[in-house]
């Protein structure tokens, strides 16, 4: 079974690994047993039940909300070998009864459908004579009231569920964690004893910014200007600001759409569509353009105002970098937002079933969580811990990319200061706590030291140059990582440690990420040793040995995908073009070998790839291919 999941992901999907979460819920389903999933957006939650589904002997069907959503993952699959279709209100009634008809053939493996078709007559006629083994339910929070995007036709599942004449495996995923929304989804959906699967919410390539700048304008466009030709989302908070952005845009010669509910429906579908597949660089919109937008090469994210809450901005700014690749966050701040978002919070209208008490408490609910989005423009702590700590999970102080973190922390090398601490202690033969040892190394003229005749030690004043509070944490620091420990009989006097001697004899280096010093300049030996600043895809790009070919592999892909009328990763992501034109295969193994390039897919592209990449290799005579090596893909 192992064999065949990992030859699976191979083969259709084109990946070596799975990421965290995957093989667990993979691995329950399989085993007949019911799964609840609750990652983030970008996890990767549909391999977590296309690959059972491929596995299964049976039908697997998915219910999905969105048309497009289903549209792109149906396609996906085509190109990837895999027999799937979808039925929903796109289709003309002509095409769903002939959809229905290849089904009950059992053409296909995976079928995705609408929750609202689940008890139509003719769907069930269907339901009830195949072979379903496997229920799988995306964006399964549309179950619950408390979520954002409550759909009563999920309601329309459990029914379904309860009429077929043998109950498949339920599977549910969601990126959404409250504990409410939790209990709901168990409870409506009646999920028999199942797995429940929660990774992290800590998206490792994005990094998060705040900008303050009052020239919200010329933020934007210098972080667009920044991304070359990469694809990017603008956020905005009315419509009205949405057309005024577009224009100004617009109007720079820039290749961008927009959204909102404004817009008639097919307006919104074909701008959607232009967005997704490439046609137009960036979308400006509101935050109706939202879920089901899984274009996975997003490589920006900007909300041109703060949004209404945590949750909201997590899961809007969670649209880029789904491919795990490096993408930014950007929230342009002003005070304004926090009353326009004040104004929408008071004239909340929105459920008409509330009480007026009921009312009161909801929009009280919603002020204290707008005050928590403002902390987060506000605060000089790290970004992702206090996104982290606001969903209940822990993360240490410092990311090291999040605008915070670049601004105002460093990663210094304390090394001479420890040594300093350490040297004091054992020439004072460890009689003494940290109050004395500092303010001897610090130079202090304290009774305490003078009776002590600490003037005399060697290192006395050997730390003058920094601030007692940097000491501070320097010692703190040995402190928790047993380069000294303390005793504990009321007087916590400093003893060093085994690992002492690392330090002062063996020459350990002690480098630490410490809060940025404004007022000491002359700190000598604190040298800063990062740069920081996030990493755009061309620069990625660039890094690869021969940027012209992925640039010609990138128009090959895109033509391909054009004429095939698909987003331009359904034919290859980014990854694999960059994987390409660094690794240039000359074999069908080769080619395999690359990340996302899988057996279905080498044999409808693969040639064409290996043609242009042959091309460039006699053209600018580049030798023989560097070492293959396998890339991992960088998620963790
Ligand atoms: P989610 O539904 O959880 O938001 P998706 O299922 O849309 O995420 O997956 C996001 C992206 O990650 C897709 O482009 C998908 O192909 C890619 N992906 C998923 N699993 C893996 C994996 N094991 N290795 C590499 N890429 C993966
Ligand atoms: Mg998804």
């Amino acid at each position: 079974m192992k064999q065949q999941k990992y030859q699976v992901l191979k083969q259709y999907f084109g990946y070596d690994s799975f990421r965290e979460g995957q093989e667990e819920l993979i691995d329950t389903i399989l085993q007949g047993r019911d799964v609840f999933g609750i990652m983030p957006t970008g996890a990767g939650k549909s391999l977590c039940y296309q690959i059972p589904a491929l596995m299964f002997k049976g039908i697997t069907l998915v219910v999905s909300p969105l048309i497009s959503l289903m549209k792109d993952q149906v396609a996906a699959l085509n190109q990837a070998g895999v027999y799937a279709a979808y039925l929903n209100s796109s289709l003309t009634q002509g095409q769903y009864f002939k959809a229905l008809e290849f089904a009950k053939a059992g053409k296909y493996k995976i079928i995705y459908v609408a929750p609202e078709r689940l008890l139509t007559e003719s769907f069930l006629n269907f339901a009830m004579y195949a072979d379903i083994s496997f229920l799988s339910i995306d964006e399964v929070h549309c179950v619950s009231q408390w979520g954002q995007d409550f759909r009563p036709s999920y309601l329309k599942i459990i029914d379904f569920l309860q009429r077929l004449p043998k109950r498949p495996v339920v599977g549910a995923f969601t990126a959404t964690a409250t504990a409410a929304v939790r209990d709901d989804v168990m409870r409506i959906l009646q999920l028999k004893n199942p797995k429940v699967v929660t990774t992290g919410f800590d998206r490792k390539n994005l990094s998060f910014s705040v900008k303050t700048g009052k020239d919200k304008d010329r933020e934007l466009l210098s972080v667009i200007e920044e991304h070359g030709d990469d694809s990017g989302i603008i956020y905005c908070i009315t419509r009205k600001l949405v057309e005024e952005v577009y224009e100004k845009l617009q109007k720079r010669g820039l290749s961008v759409s927009k959204y909102h509910a404004g817009l008639s429906d097919e307006e919104r579908r074909n701008n959607q569509d232009d967005f997704i597949y490439d046609r137009k660089q960036l979308m400006v919109a509101t935050n109706a353009f939202g879920m089901g937008i899984d274009k996975p090469d997003v490589r920006f994210v900007v909300h041109y105002n703060m949004p209404k809450n945590m949750e909201s901005y997590y899961q809007e700014a969670g649209r880029a970098g789904r491919d795990g690749e490096e993408a930014e966050c950007i929230l342009l701040y002003s005070a304004q937002d926090v009353h326009v978002n004040q104004f929408f919070i008071d004239n909340n209208r929105e459920n008409e079933e509330l009480s007026d008490a009921e009312l009161e408490a909801v929009k009280e609910k919603d002020r204290e969580r707008l005050k928590k989005m403002t902390y987060y423009c506000y605060t000089g702590d790290c970004l992702r811990r206090y996104m982290l700590n606001y969903f209940g999970e822990y993360a240490p102080a410092y990311c090291g990319k999040c605008s915070n973190c670049l601004t105002n922390f460093e990663e210094v090398d304390v090394t001479k200061y420890a040594r300093i601490i350490l040297c004091c202690i054992e020439e004072s033969r460890e009689r003494f706590g940290q109050t004395v040892i500092l303010e001897t190394i610090h130079g202090s003229q304290s009774e305490k030291l003078k009776k002590n005749r600490m003037m005399d030690n060697s290192y006395f004043g050997t730390a003058r140059d920094v601030t007692m509070e940097r000491l501070k944490q320097i010692m703190k620091h040995l402190l928790a990582s047993n380069y000294l420990t303390q005793t504990d009989d009321g007087y916590a006097v400093l003893k060093l440690t085994e690992l002492s001697y690392d330090i002062t004899v063996k020459g350990e280096q002690i480098l630490l990420k410490l809060p940025k010093q404004k007022e000491i300049t002359s700190y000598t030996n604190g040298v800063q040793l990062k740069k920081g600043g996030t990493k755009a895809y061309r620069n990625v790009a660039a890094g690869n040995s021969n940027p012209r070919l992925y640039e010609s592999l990138r128009s090959l892909r895109n033509e391909l995908a054009r004429e095939l009328n698909v987003p331009a990763y359904v034919v290859f992501t980014d990854r694999s073009l960059l994987e390409m034109s660094t690794f240039l295969p000359k074999t069908k193994e080769e080619m395999l070998a690359i990340n996302g390039v899988a057996q279905a897919k080498y044999e409808r592209f693969g040639k064409e790839f290996l043609r242009e990449i042959q091309r460039y290799c006699e053209e600018n005579e580049v030798d023989a291919k560097p070492a293959m090596a396998k890339s991992k893909y960088r998620w963790k």
